[in-house]
């Protein structure tokens, strides 16, 4: 199997190196871009399996670099911010981007990254048909039946409950913002859609997950939204 192309978006040198230093140690082949410009052109030409793109670029914003890549890939999309750019990580997600790193990150973070990324790529097998039966650990989802399974435990859930919990089983690895889900689920995104959102999700995680205080299938991203994992 050929080693995954990653393309480096990153106008610093110190950041970009300590990135392709990470990706060579661990057999991943790269790419890298120091402007937005040329990472359009760059991904247009080799398309990458994955790109990692610094949001703050001389010459273009980061969130009209995932428009114009999105116009025609849908290569995942690991963007990378600063923590003062915490809205623009939303802006980006809401985008088309598929996760985040805020800087400074580790080297484990990174890597953590592209394994949930990849292993997104890998279920999805490379076709767009959806599964009737999602399963996940111990959860299935029999979507045509309507039915939630906990081990041979069928889970009584509200709509609500179910069409957020359906929502994130078909995003698996990737990252939700509240405006995204509340927009899915209700139609729109008032402050108080995500207040109502944040009860919903208690309730629901009550029922699918064993300890609520360390959660194994839906990961809070604090400010941002919710993540299914694979577990
Ligand atoms: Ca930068």
């Amino acid at each position: 199997m050929n080693k995954p192309l990653i393309l480096v978006v990153e106008d610093d040198p110190a950041v970009r190196n300590l990135i392709t230093t990470t990706l060579e140690t661990h057999a991943y082949r790269y790419l890298t871009a120091a402007s937005a410009e040329a990472a359009v052109m760059e991904s247009a030409s080799h398309n990458p399996d994955v790109i990692l793109l610094d949001l703050g670029l001389p010459d273009m914003d980061g969130i009209e670099v995932i428009g114009k890549i999105r116009s025609w890939s849908r290569t995942p999309i690991i963007v990378i911010s600063a923590r003062s750019e915490d809205t623009d990580k939303i802006d980006a997600l809401d985008a088309g981007a598929d996760d985040y790193l805020t800087k400074p990150f580790s080297v484990e973070e990174l890597l953590a990254r592209l394994r949930v990324t990849f292993r997104r790529l890998n279920d999805a097998g490379g076709d767009m048909v959806m599964n009737s039966v999602f399963t996940n650990g111990d959860l299935k989802i029999d979507y045509m039946a309507g039915c939630v399974f906990m081990g041979e435990q069928e889970l009584h859930l509200t709509p609500i409950e179910y069409k957020l919990l359906c929502l994130l089983s078909r995003n698996v690895g990737k990252v939700l913002t509240h405006t995204f889900i509340t927009r899915e689920i209700w139609g729109s995104a008032w402050d108080n859609d995500v207040a109502s959102l944040r009860v919903f999700m208690a309730t629901l995680r009550k029922k699918i997950e064993a300890d609520t205080a360390n959660p194994r299938y839906i990961q809070t991203h604090v400010g941002v939204g919710y993540r299914m994992l694979r577990v």
